[in-house]
């Protein structure tokens, strides 16, 4: 391994995602006392940034790979550090340089899914729709109100697949003309570029970018936070915008526009986990809330951290692809803060969240204590 070219780059990287900003660091340490990893393990940002001012990162360690980008120390950080730039840049010097960890290499097989097959979950591109088979869903054509941009966790996981077909039934069941652009769609590229694939999340976006356009798309209607941000936020770099909706807001807009009527009682106790990419990055918090208030029955209560303090579930920054021992897995602490709470159901609306926690609910042995839904799911069973 070449020793001075990384330290070069590593400077280079960084500059170029934040100027000198991670130089203004003066150590105060607040990054690391908010970090959700020192609930289950010594992680220092503060470390990790100091040296890389120096360009002195060993890019070969796990620390690289180890922010979540759940948002939570930029949003604190007395500097205005860059935090989760300096991460994503290093891990591109290292994705450069081939240099992954035994517990990176499964976000390896994930690119390579990306790059072959549009999805991170080695599911055939050709069979992206197969979900929907049944529900006689319309492919989007010019003209239509809405496009459904699925996402690939709800186009091929077989969790997940239940929500998509949830959302399908009640955009139906309000009369919106939709269509989906089945094969045609390919990952956002949201969470490959936080693993400093920076190409693979170009290629994606641009492939998605050009679909948009030559089918007319100007409203797009997205399950994933990671899906929204990266529209909403990254993809106009490439000097695009359209108008993107989460579905939790869409739901909402739909009842309060008398298009979506719900019937009947949900007499249960809910409490609602805030996903990173919806609330700390895009100040989502009412909009989700607000609809399971509309719902006949339910009661909302809220866990111990929330909103701007949700604790992260842990799949942000790439990190859903890699291997975290069971020991260090943060959706298991927000299991139990949900459990505290007497909550029967634990809901989100969020992809990664509720594979987290569903994995999170087998480990603690929970299958009994407590449900993990996504909202649009508890919507579905209201209609
Ligand atoms: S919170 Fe900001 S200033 Fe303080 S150590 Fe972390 S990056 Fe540096
Ligand atoms: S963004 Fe979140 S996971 Fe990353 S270092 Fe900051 S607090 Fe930790």
């Amino acid at each position: 391994m070449e020793t001075i070219a990384p330290f070069i780059e590593v400077i280079d990287e960084i500059k170029e995602a934040g100027g000198e900003i991670f130089k203004m660091c003066f150590q105060c340490g607040l990054c690391d006392a908010v970090c959700p990893w020192n609930k289950v393990r010594p992680f220092s940002m503060r470390k990790l940034i100091r040296e890389a001012a120096f360009g002195l990162t060993e890019i070969e360690g796990e620390d690289i790979w180890r922010c979540t980008t759940c948002g939570t120390c930029p949003a604190q950080c007395p500097r205005g550090v860059k935090q989760i730039d300096v991460s994503v840049a290093l891990r591109r010097v290292a994705t450069e340089y081939d240099v992954f960890p035994a517990s990176v290499k499964s976000a390896r097989t994930a690119r390579a899914s990306l790059i072959s097959e549009g999805n991170p979950l080695q599911g055939e591109r050709k069979k992206r729709a197969d979900w929907a088979k049944d529900l006689s869903v319309k492919t989007y054509a010019e003209g239509m109100e809405v496009l459904y941009f699925v996402g690939c966790y709800l186009s091929y996981d077989p969790r997940m697949k239940k929500v998509a077909t949830a959302t399908a039934n009640i955009l139906k069941k309000a009369g919106v003309e939709f269509g989906i652009l089945g094969d045609q769609e390919s990952c956002c590229g949201e969470s490959i570029r936080k693993t400093g694939s920076e190409q693979v999340f170009k290629d994606l976006a641009r492939k998605n970018i050009k679909t948009f356009i030559d089918n007319g798309v100007k409203k797009i209607i997205v399950s994933s936070p990671h899906c929204f941000h990266t529209f909403k936020n990254e993809y106009p770099e490439f000097m695009v915008n359209f108008e993107v909706i989460h579905m939790s807001q869409y739901l909402l807009e739909l009842i309060n526009e008398g298009r979506l009527e719900l019937t009947g009682e949900y007499p249960q106790k809910v409490t609602y986990h805030d996903p990173c990419y919806l609330g700390r990055h895009n100040n989502v918090y009412d909009e989700p809330r607000d609809l399971l208030k509309q719902v006949a029955g339910l009661e909302l209560v809220e866990m111990e951290a929330s909103r701007k303090n949700s604790l992260c579930c842990g799949g942000g920054g790439g990190r859903i692809w890699m291997d975290t021992p069971q020991k260090e897995r943060f959706s298991d602490i927000r299991l139990k803060q949900a459990e505290k709470t007497g909550a029967q159901v634990l809901a989100t609306s969020c992809p990664y969240c509720i594979t987290n926690f569903e994995e999170s609910r087998l480990n603690l042995e929970y299958e009994k204590v407590i449900e993990v839904k996504d909202i649009t799911e508890i919507i579905s069973d209201m209609i």
